[in-house]
């Protein structure tokens, strides 16, 4: 067997392979990360982390850097029912985070590359061997490099080809729902609050988040059955008329907004692989677990994902053993993601007879008392979700 210059090399370069080689190799281990991208650019893809997010961004030492490179504080949040003020409101007393994703990934890249990782760009990975000694099979102009590693850490995103390479099997739950987001400039609101509203009737939901340097990202999801896809730039009014559908103060404001990047809509619903470690490759991020966009939870469990991975590779010299406690922990709090953002859905966007009768029973209660919405999505799968919360919920108690 070849020795490997590399305790870890990470398929990918984005937030997850960043934080995890950002974290590993400032304990010394040699860290390899392979992107595919010379250089990053608008993919329309998060730039809102949650509380309980912000709160593994700074476990993993990474709070300060990112507000000090690229992003800002959003301490207010308005779901329908007004300002909530979320460093007074949430377990980790602390506020939202948002920024442009593509700054961001350049950001903590840099840092891992300060940390003392070794990056290569320009590089796309091919394959992976499974193995004691796995192997990553690295194209770039023309040639295939095999790179065996202690370990491989596959955080190439949502549709990871590594997962098939690994020999994973994935689960899905997709839901009959798209979520379509185009970056924004000219928006009249806030610049302190991400804002994110249902329309049950519609079964759409509007959301706007504020990014550090003026731009707002707008995001419009709306059910597989509308007869319209919002897919490029020639269908941004048709977005900013379906959103003020939703309620009336998106039509405020977008009433002199500008696109500034791509108009995308992707698939609602959750895909991910259980126990996410086999044979000398880890899955993190979206590759291990790509959760429904609408919900704004995927980034807060990639970094959930580096912390804990991070954590386990620290206390055991076995890192296969390490490996599988990880992929443990990892089952458990998507589990509970998965589940509370299904609860969601049932009340919220469904659109069915059984939604509709759902809804007659939970609306009336949930207008009097707020506590009854889980609060998962701001503070985070340790959240209680046993049947007494869903049945609060749902307004069966
Ligand atoms: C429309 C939309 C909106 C979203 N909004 C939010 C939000 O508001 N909040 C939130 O928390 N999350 C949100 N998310 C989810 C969030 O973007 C992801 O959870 C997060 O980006 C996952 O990070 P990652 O590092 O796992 O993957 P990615 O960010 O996808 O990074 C993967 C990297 O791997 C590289 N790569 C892929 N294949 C290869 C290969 N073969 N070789 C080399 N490199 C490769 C890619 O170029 C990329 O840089 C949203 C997602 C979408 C689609």
């Amino acid at each position: 067997m070849t020795a490997s210059r590399y305790d870890l090399v990470t398929v990918g370069g984005g937030m997850g392979a960043s934080a995890i080689a950002r974290a590993m190799a400032g304990r010394g281990a040699k860290v390899l990360i392979l992107e595919q991208e010379q250089r990053f650019h608008d993919r329309v893809r998060g730039e809102y982390i949650c509380p309980w997010g912000v709160a593994e961004a700074k476990e993993l030492g990474i709070f300060e850097l990112l507000r000090g490179n690229c992003a800002g504080e959003l301490p207010w949040a308005d779901l329908g029912f007004g300002p909530r003020n979320l460093i007074e409101t949430t377990p980790q007393q602390l506020p939202g985070l948002s920024f442009s994703h593509p700054e961001m990934q350049e950001a903590l890249m840099a840092a891992a590359e300060a940390a003392g990782a070794e990056v290569r760009r320009g590089v796309a990975v091919q394959g992976i061997e499974c193995g004691e000694q796995p192997i990553v099979l690295a194209g770039a102009k023309g040639r295939t490099e095999r790179i065996p590693a202690r370990l491989v850490v596959a955080a190439d995103g949502r549709g990871s080809p590594a997962r098939k390479w690994a020999g994973f099997s994935v689960e899905k739950n997709m839901q009959p729902f798209l979520f379509a987001g185009v970056l924004l400039t000219g928006v009249a609101a806030r610049q302190d609050m991400g804002v994110f509203i249902f329309n049950p009737d519609l079964g759409t939901l509007g959301a706007l988040i504020p990014q550090n340097k003026g731009g707002y990202r707008a995001y419009f999801g709306y059910p597989t059955t509308a007869d319209y896809r919002l897919q490029g730039g020639d269908k941004l009014g048709l977005l900013f008329s379906e959103s003020a559908k939703v309620a009336p103060l998106f039509a405020e404001f977008y009433a002199s907004a500008k696109s500034a990047g791509p108009l995308a809509s992707v698939d609602g619903g959750d895909v991910w692989v259980n126990h996410h470690y086999r044979n000398g490759v880890a899955l993190l991020g979206d590759a291990a677990s790509t959760s429904d966009p609408s919900f704004g939870q995927g980034m807060s469990l990639t970094l959930r994902d580096a912390r804990v991975l991070r954590d386990q590779l620290l206390a055991n010299a076995d890192w296969d053993h390490a490996g599988h406690a990880y992929a443990e922990q990892h089952d458990a709090y998507f589990r509970n993601c998965h589940t509370s953002t299904v609860w969601f859905r049932q009340v919220f966007q469904e659109q069915s007879p059984a939604a509709a009768l759902r809804r007659q029973k939970a609306l009336p209660l949930i207008a009097e008392d707020l506590t009854r919405v889980p609060d998962h999505i701001f503070s985070g799968p340790e959240m209680p979700l046993d049947d007494s919360v869903r049945s609060r919920f749902f307004g069966e108690s």
